[in-house]
């Protein structure tokens, strides 16, 4: 493997790219290469093997084909200088992956120190000792969906795809008990209800794992299109659980102090005052995740930030109440 994909703004961070960004990402993303699709087939993913997507495209972000060797060599200057605090790897499923994804790895760790995070399927506890003698610093297992008929339905079997929330979940405990703590990814926005999405937070908080949230994007030539509904009512959705994890993860509050009618949040289990306080400081709404990831404009628009990359200003934290549905 002569190439490696990375994000268009980690190209900037590296100066292999010119491109004007408002917050450079803090983490390098990158993605082992290949032309191939992947054999899974998530149906929000371009890569997925019936997408008729562009394989460049991980949600919004573009992914780029870039010299492996000019990437490795400028991840350990922006260490070294401060510019990156974090590289993530992103895998994909066909046949060469794992060789590539251990190559890919060992030429980091052999170039620098930069913590590493790598986001992969469940794969044996052999491979995932190999994983941690690598020096990877974090594994993410991504579950995608909040529910076992959701996962089902939008990567398992009914997908067409090779994973099963069971295997899924299974995975995420072994990984446990090899790397202590694991992370996943969830995503907001696929039809799952606020109750759905922070009971999940909650169980995987208390068994060490953290879930990092994303909101749900469609990509064109994607297989999965979910019925429209009012902006409102998605960033509503997206902030509630924003504010419900962060309570969690900051132990302010937890699911069974939380209230819901007809499946909505209408309590989140702390007094009024504090809760008005957590939301004026604004890191509830930052990108959630590994330590240092910041994903600028992974979702977002310029019109709809749903993960802030930086605390929210004034402004952003106003616009931020009337989300929720707060009067101000
Ligand atoms: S939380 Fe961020 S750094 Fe960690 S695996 Fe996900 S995208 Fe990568």
């Amino acid at each position: 493997m002569k190439k490696v994909r990375a994000s268009m703004g980690t190209l900037g961070v590296l100066g292999l790219e010119m491109i004007q960004m408002d917050t450079p990402p803090t983490t390098a993303y990158l993605q082992i290469y290949t032309e191939k699709r992947c054999n899974a087939n998530c149906q929000f993913c371009a890569q997925a093997k019936s997408s008729s997507a562009d394989l460049t495209h991980i949600a919004r972000g573009m992914y780029v084909p870039y010299d492996l060797g000019a990437v490795v060599s400028r991840l350990k200057m922006a260490y070294d200088r401060g510019y990156l605090a974090r590289a993530c790897i992103q895998t994909a499923l066909y046949d060469s992956w794992w060789w590539d994804t251990v190559h890919l790895i060992k030429m980091i760790r052999e170039n620098s120190q930069i913590p590493i995070s790598l986001s992969v399927f469940p794969v044996s506890n052999e491979r995932f000792e190999v994983i941690r003698s690598l020096n990877v610093n974090d594994i993410v297992i991504p579950l995608d969906a909040c529910t076992p008929e959701l996962f089902n339905k939008i990567k398992g079997k009914s997908a067409g795809g090779p994973y099963s929330w069971e295997s899924h979940m299974d995975g995420i405990k072994r990984a446990s008990r090899i790397f202590q703590k694991v992370g996943t990814h969830v995503m907001i926005g696929l039809g799952e209800t606020d109750e759905d999405a922070i009971r999940l937070i909650s169980e995987l908080w208390k068994n060490n794992v953290n879930a990092a949230l994303f909101s749900y994007t469609y990509v064109p030539g994607t297989q999965f299109e979910i019925a429209e509904k009012p902006q409102s009512e998605i960033i509503r959705h997206y902030r509630a659980v924003q504010l419900a994890r962060h309570l969690i993860v900051e132990k302010l509050a937890d699911y069974p102090d939380m209230r819901f009618e007809n499946n909505n949040i209408c309590d989140f289990g702390i007094d009024e005052n504090v809760l008005l306080s957590v939301i004026e400081d604004g890191r509830a709404f930052q990108t959630s995740g590994c330590p240092d990831c910041n994903r600028p404009m992974a979702n977002e628009t310029f019109s709809q930030i749903f993960n802030f990359p930086k605390k929210p200003d004034d402004e952003e934290k106003e616009n931020i109440k009337r989300e929720l549905g707060m009067e101000i």
